[in-house]
């Protein structure tokens, strides 16, 4: 029998602040000496306060909105006890019963298919400090001693509660995707994996035979999208294992081990731990009247799943392609500048995904820096299509524009490239003087011998040498044939 594989996931999203959650410290803190990006409230020194950052609570409002949330006035902190050395209060502020965004979704493409992940709420909280273990190759034991390092601690972060939806590591990959995207689009956190911008505890199991929720494994310490569908699918084979052999699950803490590639047991989770949750009594509830919401509402771009379906429907682009460009809000507005600037909507399509992104990978910059300017290389593309100039042409005069940093007009003049384009009697001139060069092909062919064409096509690239590349194909072809024949 097939056991079901159930997902939930919580997702730690750091939001782009200027300053931590309740208080001034700067929120840039990554390379910073240890313990400088510090205050006496993130350091809770006894006596002081926690204000509000007003700002936190806008993005988590704006990423509860894209997530099809609803927004709850009057929620309130809690203080979430435990003691750990990187936690300075012994408490964590947090929000408990009262989320500010309940429920919600996001509906998310996995193997071809659209799933519905439906969420459980979005809470506000602060991020607590960082244990540094110092062995020499970085594990995470072995150390003979830890250091703690305050810089973090206080950073604000809104956490991203899914029910037990996901039923694959497909599913759960492109739900974290899907999250991430939205994050950027909305403009509320970096979403990088790498940097601890975006963590994400994993929770799974395997279905009981009657269908029930089976016991759940909580999965941590992993980095990347890569290592997640790497734990996942240890875990759940793992998992199977166990079953299979009689034997039956724990709920626990597991670590993962990306060197390894195996999940370790890291404590047991003895069911509700006590936190001790009480009502933070030194701040205020959260504002969030429909006025409030309705003004954060209205400062939401595009979705871009929205942004997605319109660029298939518009620009007859592929789901594959559309994906490609729109993943980044930014790279969609590039594509849809170039059209409108006259670069046909497939082949700017093409353009994007096979020049512009092979550009940005090789030199590894982001299309924020791009330095070519939409128009121009729309320009470029159009005249592509014109048949102005080929795509070999073309490819060069990108690379002129893009590493002499020339606009495309000098560009095409640093080609051979002539804006002016050898056309009409210019064109007529230059075949009379190829027909006199090679008066034999032209005989040949007038007398009806050239059988495949061999000659014409020889003439033709004459001609087109001749012209150093600046006649149109198709005129140079046609007017050939017309005069071949008087
Ligand atoms: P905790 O507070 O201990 O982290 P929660 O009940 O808040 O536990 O659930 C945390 C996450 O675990 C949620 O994302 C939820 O969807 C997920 N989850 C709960 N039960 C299961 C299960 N049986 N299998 C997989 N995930 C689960
Ligand atoms: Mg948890
Ligand atoms: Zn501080």
């Amino acid at each position: 029998m097939k056991r079901q594989v159930v997902i939930g996931l919580e997702i730690h999203l750091q939001l782009k602040t200027k300053t931590k959650l309740f208080c001034g410290c700067s929120t840039d803190y990554i390379g910073a000496t240890p313990n400088t990006n510090v205050c006496p409230v993130c350091l809770a020194i006894p006596g002081t306060l926690p204000v509000i950052n007003d700002h936190a609570v806008d993005l988590a409002v704006k990423m509860g909105l894209g997530l099809h949330c609803e927004i709850q006035d009057n929620t309130r902190f809690h203080r979430k006890h435990y003691f750990y050395a990187d936690l300075p209060k012994a408490y964590q502020i947090t929000q408990y019963e009262h989320a500010i965004a309940q429920g919600g979704y996001l509906d998310v493409i996995a193997d071809g298919k659209t799933k519905r992940i439906r969420l459980d709420h979005l809470h506000l909280e602060e991020d607590a400090g960082k244990l540094v273990h110092p062995t020499a190759d970085g594990r995470l034991s072995g150390a003979a001693y830890s250091l703690v390092d305050y810089n973090r601690g206080g950073m604000p972060l809104s956490e991203i509660v899914s029910l037990p939806d996901m039923n694959s590591p497909a599913e759960a990959i492109a739900y974290i995707a899907q999250i991430r995207q939205l994050a950027r689009y909305l403009g509320v956190s970096d979403g990088e994996m790498e940097s601890g911008s975006l963590r994400v505890d994993v929770n799974v199991s395997l279905s009981n035979p009657d269908g029930s929720l089976g016991t759940r494994v909580e999965l941590k310490n992993i980095n990347s999208l890569k290592s997640i569908e790497r734990a996942l699918e240890y875990e759940i084979a793992r998992q199977n294992r166990v079953l299979d052999e009689g034997g039956s699950l724990v709920q626990e803490t597991r670590l993962w081990d990306d060197g390894a590639g195996v999940t370790r047991s890291m404590r047991s989770k003895e069911g509700a731990r006590d936190y001790r949750y009480y009502v933070e009594m030194d701040l205020a509830p959260i504002d969030a009247k429909p006025e409030y919401v309705d003004k954060i509402r209205a400062t939401l771009p595009e979705m871009p799943w929205d942004k997605r379906d319109r660029f298939i429907k518009q620009y007859g682009l592929s789901l594959e392609e559309s994906q490609q460009i729109t993943e980044q809000r930014e790279m969609g507005d590039y594509y849809e500048a170039m059209v409108a600037a006259g670069a046909p909507a497939a082949k700017a399509a093409n353009w994007t995904r096979m020049e512009i992104q092979r550009i940005l990978r090789e030199d590894s910059i982001n299309i924020t820096e791009f330095p070519i300017a939409a128009k121009e290389l729309g320009a470029l593309i159009a005249k592509v299509e014109k048949r102005d100039l080929s795509n070999t042409q073309a490819k060069d005069v990108l690379s002129a524009m893009y590493t002499d940093k020339l606009s495309l007009e000098a560009a095409m003049k640093k080609c051979g490239i002539s804006g002016n384009k050898m056309t009409g009697d210019a064109l007529r001139a230059v075949i009379e003087k190829v027909f006199a060069a090679q008066s034999e092909a032209v005989d040949t062919i007038r007398k009806g011998a050239d059988k495949k064409g061999a000659k014409e096509k020889f003439l033709q690239g004459q001609v087109m040498r001749e012209t150093r590349g600046s006649a149109n194909p198709a005129e140079v072809s046609q007017m050939l044939s017309e005069m071949l024949k008087q």
